[in-house]
């Protein structure tokens, strides 16, 4: 939130609007929003409001938010919005990153970025290995996972045979889904590999990639875990004994151990479909699950305050998530928007997700 420019805040919210595609440009190329990034303020253009019918102008045309960018600049905005993160990560907080917007507003664009390009996932990964570079007292041992949920099912990127993927909860592991595929990663190349692993996986097993993709979550999920580190020991261990996931509960924690979770999230499409059945059922549960994980966040947000009820169980990613969705545990959403005035009801529908939840 705004107040929070001292940055203590458990939940930060970034904006990002991608360049006109050169299509757009050609044919409706008038750009809806106006942006000051140095006040991190997003306005509606008259171009936009022009495009909107009078009733349906919306109550605010001009918001706030922690950071608003404009462009291709992946660097720039890791840097102000998700590189501290990874520090509290390394340091034993729960840390997770959203990307939320419609379909082809730059979701994955942001997260894993292109080879000129390359977004927060390769970025963060770079940064968790340059830290235990750094931190010669420690040991660390790193796995990562690759799930998707599409309609509310549960895949193993990873080990797409698993396709069923079901949820556990008890008192000594915490909160798991098995059987899961955990990676023991020793270099960034050993996850970038794992990543492009679940991508072909991804590939083979959907006839329509890019439809399949834009209505499934993919999480990635790194645990880190980290001790300190006997004489003989290596940096990175292989040889750790990895930690019950009970431990990613801070009040479970143990002095000698450290372990958090980092998770980087690309959402399914926010934009409302409804063309057929088949597409409404998949909107059906991405709209849940999307309101959902608002609520959630929003909670996180009260923190302190009485949160209540928080409603983790009503959708599979709130669920998987609820350790990196309480407490003192950080989250960063960065919302995407086209700049586009075609796409500017979806947009207004994003930055109205954004407010929510900051
Ligand atoms: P989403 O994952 O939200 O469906 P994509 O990330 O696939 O959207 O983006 C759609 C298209 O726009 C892709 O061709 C992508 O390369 C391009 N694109 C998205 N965001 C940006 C950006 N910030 N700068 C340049 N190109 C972008
Ligand atoms: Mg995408």
């Amino acid at each position: 939130s705004r107040m929070g420019s001292t940055g203590t805040e458990n939940v930060k919210v970034a904006v990002r609007c991608r360049p006109l595609s050169q299509k757009e440009s050609f044919t409706k190329g008038e750009n809806a929003w106006d942006i000051d990034t140095s006040l991190a303020r997003i306005r509606a253009t008259d171009a936009a409001l022009l495009s909107r019918r009078p009733l349906q102008q919306p109550p605010s045309t001009e918001f706030h938010f922690d950071n608003v960018a404009y462009g291709s600049d992946n660097k720039t905005l890791y840097d102000s919005s998700v590189k501290p993160l990874i520090a509290q990560a390394m340091d034993g907080y729960n840390a997770t990153v959203f990307a939320y917007g419609q379909t082809a507003s730059g979701k994955t664009y942001t997260m894993m970025g292109t080879e000129s390009e390359p977004g927060i996932i390769p970025r963060a990964v770079d940064e968790v290995f340059s830290y235990i570079k750094t931190t010669m007292n420690n040991e660390f041992l790193l796995r990562v996972s690759y799930l998707e949920i599409y309609n509310e099912t549960i895949r193993d990127l990873l080990a797409p045979e698993n396709d069923n993927l079901k949820i556990h909860e008890n008192k000594q592991r915490g909160i798991y889904v098995a059987p899961v595929v955990e990676e023991v990663v020793t270099c960034a190349q050993d996850v970038l590999g794992v990543i492009q692993r679940g991508e072909g996986n991804r590939h083979i097993s959907t006839t329509d990639y890019n439809l399949h993709s834009s209505r499934s979550h993919t999480i990635f999920q790194m645990i880190i875990e980290s001790r300190q580190r006997s004489n003989d020991s290596t940096t990175l261990s292989t040889r750790m004994t990895p930690q019950p996931r009970s431990l990613l509960n801070p009040r479970n924690r143990k002095d000698s151990v450290k372990i958090s979770q980092l998770n980087l999230i690309d959402l399914a499409g926010s934009e409302k479909a409804a063309s057929n059945q088949e597409r409404r059922k998949e909107g059906a549960f991405i709209n849940k699950s999307l309101l959902t994980l608002g609520t959630v966040i929003s909670k996180l947000t009260d923190a302190g305050k009485s949160a209540g009820h928080i409603p983790y169980r009503d959708s599979k990613l709130t669920r998987i998530l609820q350790t990196s969705l309480s407490g003192q545990a950080k989250v960063v959403v960065i919302c995407t928007i086209s700049p586009s005035v075609l796409a500017v009801d979806e947009s207004i529908n994003t930055l109205k997700f954004a407010t929510r939840v900051k």
